[in-house]
């Protein structure tokens, strides 16, 4: 691909200031608003606002541009999608990281920064590895350590900070103006190098799509792709630009009602399993509205469980493992077939499914661990759990494990749990049947505790604070009691046994999940522990109706596992 350029300024889109970009990249000065780059002459090659520029030396070639065959034939349209996990690090970020990274060292930054949860962080990081600038990634604490792998091998210095996303932003910018930083983002010149999305798509064939859908968070990438059409355009290259459709998640999607009320919108909060547009202030909505409106453009969501349903479609019909956000797509799709029958559609798969692994734990039953017997083998095959496991997708991973059969050791197992519960006066649900059965199911029989927790006691303090009184019994048959404090009872209950294991079998907690199955009733809780033994993290789980004794047996179970791996 051809590049150059005509020189360009830097304006506003409010207020149409025209900004130094020695002083921002970001915001303008004069209003606070976004910025566009605007060039000096209309050519027919992409530009880029670089004085010195060079093919991308991280890419291979260009994203495949591929049509989905089968799903067109499913559908009744024309299906086709650009395969932008080809990117070096599995996202298209890498368009715009290549860009804002050459210009900061050609503005003469002395390192990079930005705030991110994921895939932002690795791509910027790589691109700043490769061109030797050093790069600084504030992340949120309970970032998962599978995204921080990729900036940890590109030597990004990570800073984990307590808090949430806005809240490493907001220190970020700071940071940025502490010293000769430049700060990367979603701002203006990681557009200009998204858009090469558009040339690259214009040298695979005719833009004829009637609609392009692009999964939509910070709005940055449709902005781009939409710009670099609007230059195809100006240039005399595309005479049509296809209709735009924005998708969201239905619950994170400021965007999309922001389109509807024709006024941006900032959502206070956003749970969703596509965390890549799990963007609550969509930094470039106007730019999006301007897109939408101009191509006579739609704005869609799909709520969670379509999303997983399209992701696993995807993924069976056309192979295409993807990351929860580019499921969106055909997700919107399907949900306005009358819209889109026998036209020519253009998915945007943003991301590759690789790195959202942990979704596909989540949303399916997990493989039990099966003692190396080939009769255990052939019991489990007929057992019926693997079609469960393919039929579980998409439901709570505890649903329909009502009609596995169980060996008689898990039996047993499972009869203890349930007696246990009676004896608390409980009673269980079939919903809790099915959610103990799984549990049971995936139990590693031959676990030896090294650790048993004999009783506890709670005290509440003030401010929060709990004191913990845990006796113990440890491996050497000496029973202990150990006291501790911590702020709420869990946390109190985890440091005072911590306190006396840590010592032999150290553990980290990194996150702990509470599931009350029935709340009306109130008779089972499973807690899940991910926990980290020397950096190798892993999760057990319990079930108890107390909380609080679910989450000393699921610890209880990570020390048994840490010990089995110690010998
Ligand atoms: C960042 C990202 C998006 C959203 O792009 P925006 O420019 O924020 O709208 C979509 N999908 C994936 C995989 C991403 O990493
Ligand atoms: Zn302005």
């Amino acid at each position: 691909m051809k590049s150059s350029n005509s020189g360009y300024t830097l304006r506003c889109i409010t207020c149409s200031h025209v900004n130094d970009e020695r002083k921002t990249s970001t915001y303008c000065t004069n209003c606070g608003s976004v910025l566009t780059v605007e060039y000096n002459e209309v050519r027919p090659e992409i530009q880029y606002p670089l004085k010195n520029i060079q093919p991308d030396p991280l890419k291979n070639h260009y994203t495949a541009l591929k049509s989905l065959t089968r799903l067109s034939k499913i559908y009744g349209a024309d299906i086709h999608a650009k395969l932008e996990f080809e990117n070096p690090t599995g996202c298209f970020k890498d368009r715009g990281s290549y860009v804002e990274v050459l210009k900061a060292i050609e503005l003469g930054a002395d390192a990079i920064c930005l705030a991110s949860t994921g895939n932002m962080a690795a791509s910027v990081a790589a691109y700043a590895c490769y061109f030797k600038i050093p790069c600084f990634v504030f992340v949120p604490e309970k970032t998962p350590e599978v995204k921080l792998a990729q900036s940890t091998i590109y030597d990004a210095t990570i800073i984990k900070i307590k808090g949430d996303f806005k809240q490493c932003e907001l220190l970020c910018r700071e940071f940025a103006k502490s010293g000769n930083y430049y700060l990367a983002g979603d701002y203006v010149f990681r557009m200009e190098g998204q858009k090469s999305f558009s040339y690259e798509l214009y040298e695979q064939g005719p833009i004829d799509y009637d609609y392009i859908f692009v999964p939509v968070g910070a709005g940055t990438n449709f902005a781009a792709i939409f710009k670099g059409l609007k230059e195809l355009k100006a240039a005399g290259l595309v005479d049509h630009i296809p209709s735009f459709v924005a998708v969201q998640p239905e619950q994170s999607s400021p965007v999309v009602e922001g389109i509807f009320k024709k006024e941006k919108v900032i959502a206070e909060q956003v749970h969703t399993m596509a965390d890549a547009v799990a963007v609550g202030d969509p930094f470039d909505f106007y730019k999006v509205m301007e897109g939408i409106q101009e191509t006579d453009g739609l704005a869609f969501t799909a709520t969670e469980n379509e999303l997983l349903e399209s992701m696993k479609e995807m993924t069976v019909e056309e192979g295409l493992f993807t990351e929860p956000a580019c499921a969106i797509p055909l997700a919107c799709f399907k949900n306005n077939l009358d819209k889109f029958k026998r036209k020519k559609c253009l998915f945007v798969l943003t991301g590759t499914g690789l790195k959202s692994s942990q979704i596909v734990s989540k949303y399916s039953l997990s493989s039990p661990v099966l003692s190396p017997k080939l009769e255990r083998v052939q019991q489990y095959i007929e057992s019926g759990f693997p079609d469960l496991q393919r039929k579980s997708w998409g439901q709570s991973r505890e649903m329909m494990m009502g009609n596995v059969s169980m060996d008689e050791e898990h039996t047993r197992m499972y009869d203890e749990y349930v007696n246990s519960i009676n004896k608390k006066g409980k009673t269980l649900k079939e919903e809790e049947i099915k959610a103990l059965k799984s549990l049971v199911y995936n139990e590693d029989l031959d676990l030896k505790h090294p650790v048993e927790v004999l009783d506890y006691k709670l005290t509440m303090r003030m401010h929060g604070l709990v004191s913990a009184a845990v006796k113990l019994r440890l491996p050497n048959g000496e029973e202990i009691i150990s006291l501790d404090q911590g702020v709420g009872p869990m946390d109190a209950v985890l440091t005072a046994i911590k306190a006396e294991t840590d010592a032999f079998i150290p553990l980290d907690v990194k996150n702990h999940e509470v599931e009350i199955l029935s709340p009306d009733t109130d008779s089972l809780v499973i807690v899940t522990l991910t926990l980290e033994k020397e950096g190798y993290p892993f999760t057990t789980k319990a079930a108890s109706p107390d909380t609080i004794e679910a989450l000393i047996q699921a610890f209880v179970k990570g020390l048994a596992v840490a010990n089995k791996a110690l010998v």
